[in-house]
């Protein structure tokens, strides 16, 4: 040790290494960990004792209103806070009977892999190290899945949300040429436009907006009636565009639509950006992992042939949150449009520094967790044809759930089930009024959790099939509990009509 030259730093004050943040009895927190772990099988194995979901008491989210802590508190005690005060309180997407908006419900295997990627606590931006190589495992696999080249390049992301903002960069570097990194777009008067249907996820809007080239320049094109883009209409839109100046560059076609779970003809899309010289991005969010489920697949056929694909591990895959994943047929593109320079990141040939290119040379991100771990052990665990069984299961459960609709005269179907989204409402006076309290009756019931959404302009109780604790017995359930709390509305709006009218007479 070498004596303490500055004035400001005090090094005779430094003890022994107790004064780390690692326990002093490592003992008892092996003790309190695993009531932790416990706990959180027991709140696993007994998920369906519970509710889906419940209101939050405004005392519960009181609780969250104190100032930052200074003092220590034992773990004990945060974990019996963690029990009483968020466990109870979160949304319930692993509960069987949630089936609002599109998620998946995580598994016991994902939740232990989370931990093991938490201890090792590995930032796998770059450097040499085997948890890049897990991430570049599942992307092999990935490509054998999706029958991609050996070019292609996988990486992972938070969601799908920036899977398709990465897709959107690299094919306007690629329609602007590389240097446009350093000139930007503002001055650019190509005016690139992009296309997707309407049923496309808000995502990709937002997509272009961050980059650059404004929502507006995102043309949605017309559905047919089992809303798929009509390609008439889109190879249209890109001829007028042609005509006006624009520069048409990106067709993004949906596998798997979060309204209605539409495919798009994905073939179709294929071969027309082929004919245009256009990108073909495919937004697979959740649809794309169909491809495990044998019965399935042929659905996607053409997906082989984007461009470059978005989707994720944490909807249908079940691995838990959060696991997006971009796939790009040319990886070198994808690391021209991302790689960037700097002396603090330089490369070597042997040592901690080997190992390039790096995965921060694909994306925007430096410091990134090691989400494939998840991944890689629920692959590995369960096996892909599990996976695909419960994707194909939930498919099956919304063609069970449509025939009880279909065998109830109270209940309408609202649109053809195309995958695992089932989209109904319950006969009224004023449907979307009743339809739009149903759906709430029915999330603070807390025995099923479906989500709404507006097709053609109606209202309609939406519910995606996406866990794969979800059975029989909760789509059962969900048409039960529907016609409870249709005739209780529409008692009550007669009775409120009876009212009226007694008044007004
Ligand atoms: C869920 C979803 C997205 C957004 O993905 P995140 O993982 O939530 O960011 C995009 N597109 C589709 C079709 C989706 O289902």
């Amino acid at each position: 040790m070498t004596a303490d030259t500055s004035p400001h730093c005090n090094t005779a004050a430094l003890g022994p290494a107790q004064e780390s943040l690692d326990p002093e009895d490592w003992q008892s927190l092996r003790h309190q960990a695993h009531t932790m772990l416990d706990d959180m099988f027991d709140y696993l194995r007994d998920l369906r004792q519970r509710p889906v979901w419940q209101p939050i008491p405004d005392e519960v989210r009181a609780r969250f209103q104190s100032t930052i802590p200074v003092e220590p508190s034992s773990l004990a005690q945060a974990h019996v806070e963690f029990m009483e005060s968020i466990l109870p309180f979160a949304a319930g997407n692993a509960h069987p009977g949630f089936m609002g908006w599109v998620q998946g419900g995580g598994t016991p295997v994902g939740m232990l892999a989370e931990m093991l990627a938490a201890g090792l606590n590995a930032n796998v931006g770059g450097r040499d190290q085997i948890p890049i190589e897990v991430e570049r495992q599942v992307a092999r696999w990935m490509r054998e899945v999706f029958s991609f080249p050996e070019t292609a390049a996988g990486l992972f992301v938070t969601g799908s949300s920036m899977a398709n903002f990465i897709a959107v960069v690299i094919a306007r570097d690629v329609a602007l040429g590389f240097e446009s990194r350093r000139s930007g777009v503002a001055g650019d008067t190509r005016r690139l436009t992009a296309y997707a249907s309407q049923g496309v996820h808000g995502c990709l809007a937002k997509g272009m907006d961050m980059a650059g080239l404004g929502s507006d320049a995102l043309r949605l094109i017309a559905t047919d009636g089992r809303g798929r883009i009509d390609l008439d209409a889109l190879a249209l839109a890109i001829a007028e565009d042609r005509a006006a100046g624009c520069t048409p560059f990106f067709v993004a076609g949906t596998a798997g639509t979060v309204d209605m779970g539409a495919i798009d003809d994905l073939a179709a899309l294929a071969d027309l950006c082929q004919r245009e010289k256009l990108w073909f991005h495919v937004d697979g969010a959740y649809g794309a992992l169909a491809m495990l489920a044998p019965d399935l697949a042929p659905r996607l056929r053409g997906i082989e042939r984007a461009d470059s694909l978005a989707f994720d591990f944490h909807k249908w895959g079940q691995v838990p949150y959060d696991a997006g994943f971009i796939l790009v047929r040319d990886g070198a593109l994808q690391q021209q449009a991302f790689t960037s320079p700097a002396v603090y990141l330089q490369r070597e040939g042997r040592g901690l520094a080997g190992g390039s290119p790096w995965p921060c040379d694909f994306g925007p991100d430096l410091s990134r967790g090691f989400r494939a771990l998840k991944t890689w052990l629920t692959l590995k665990v369960y096996g892909t044809a599990a996976i695909g069984a419960v994707i194909s299961r939930t498919c099956r459960l919304a063609q069970y759930l449509g025939k009880r609709i279909a065998a109830t005269p109270e209940l309408e179907l609202m649109a053809p089930i195309e995958l695992n989204i089932v989209c109904f409402r319950y006969r009224a006076e004023n449907p979307e009024r009743a339809n739009r309290q149903i759906v709430i009756d029915l999330q603070e019931s807390g025995a099923v959790a479906p989500s709404s959404t507006i097709l053609d302009g109606r209202f309609v109780i939406r519910a995606a099939i996406v866990n794969h604790r979800t059975s029989q017995a909760e789509m059962d359930t969900l048409v039960e509990k529907t016609l409870e709390f249709g005739r209780r509305w529409n008692s009550r709006t007669s009775l409120d009509t009876q009212r009226a009218d007694s008044i007004g007479g």
